[in-house]
């Protein structure tokens, strides 16, 4: 029976080995990154559909380890979010994007910061509400409140509900809009979202994806569309990568669009070029 058990062990551990040991050396290399602040944002333009300008940028966060290279937010975010190293790094993406923010800002172009924030976030740290520091960093860059939006998922709404709710209430009261992020992939129903403060959706990029192949997931996003207009919802589609899908997007009656065919998420200078080169005369 001993032996059995040890041949069990054996195969369990070899099978765990490999993802648990990346695991922990992705987590020591990611605390020295928060030490040393390895890291960068890319900021990608949100166009609005009936006037083709841009409304507003989404900040996306980049690792870039000196051994490992640049790694995925997918990758890196679950650790943080684990490690709770996520309440450093999203102060950090705070502050760093309303500070170039603000220059944009200075150069004329008043354009809106979404960021995305993880559930964690939303909890109390320290005494230090998650509105409280939102509100700090916005003074602290002469930042007006309806400047910068928040990103948030289903999966954090259902996660710590009572939390939760009352976090956004008062992110909310500060001004800040809250953004339904990856919308369609998570369980809650609209019903249930109304009684969130939340004013945008934002479509997931696999619904994008398939629309103009099935005609199911063209009917969803049609639906989800309607349904979002009918709550007073505003709606962005995000991944539109051609011009096929703006044009069904468009005719839809979609606010608001995030994809590679209108721009990939840029460099701070790279967007500051691209807002330069829109500039109407
Ligand atoms: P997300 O919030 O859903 O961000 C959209 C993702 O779609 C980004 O991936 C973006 O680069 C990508 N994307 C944009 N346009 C297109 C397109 O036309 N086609 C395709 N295929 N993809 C497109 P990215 O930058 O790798 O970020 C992945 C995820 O990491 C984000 O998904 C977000 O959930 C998370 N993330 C990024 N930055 C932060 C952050 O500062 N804080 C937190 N908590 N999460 C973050
Ligand atoms: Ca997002
Ligand atoms: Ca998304
Ligand atoms: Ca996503």
């Amino acid at each position: 029976a001993k032996s059995d058990g040890r041949a069990h062990y054996k195969l369990f551990s070899e099978g765990m080995d490999q993802t648990i040991f990346e695991q922990i050396k992705l987590e020591q290399r990611l605390r020295k990154a928060v030490l040393h602040s390895d890291f960068y944002i890319n900021y990608q333009p949100i166009i609005d559909m009936s006037t083709g300008s841009i409304t507003s940028v989404e900040a996306l966060l980049r690792w870039r380890d000196p051994e490992l290279g640049v790694i995925s937010p997918d990758k890196f975010i679950p650790i943080a979010e684990e490690t709770g190293l996520i309440d450093a790094l999203g102060k950090w993406v705070l502050e760093q994007a309303l500070c170039d923010l603000a220059r944009w800002h200075k150069h004329g172009h008043k354009i809106s910061l979404a960021i995305n924030v993880s559930g964690r976030q939303c909890i109390n740290h320290q005494g230090e509400s998650f509105s409280q520091i939102l509100s700090k960093a916005l003074i602290q860059y002469g930042i007006a409140p309806r400047y910068l939006h928040i990103e948030i998922t289903e999966t954090m709404l259902i996660d710590d509900e009572v939390q939760c709710l009352q976090t956004l209430e008062e992110v909310s009261s500060l001004g800040v809009d809250i953004y339904l992020d990856d919308f369609g992939t998570g369980y809650s129903s609209l019903a249930y979202l109304k009684g969130f403060p939340i004013s945008v959706l934002k479509i997931d990029k696999s619904f994008i994806e398939s629309a103009l192949e099935s005609n199911k997931d063209a009917n969803l996003v049609k639906a989800i569309i309607i349904m979002g207009q009918s709550l007073q919802l505003k709606l962005v589609s995000e991944g539109v990568e051609t011009q096929q899908q703006w044009d069904f997007l468009q005719k839809l009656g979609c606010d608001y669009a995030q994809g590679y065919f209108m721009s990939r998420p840029l460099s701070g200078k790279g967007l500051l070029s691209y807002l330069e080169s829109k500039k109407e005369v």
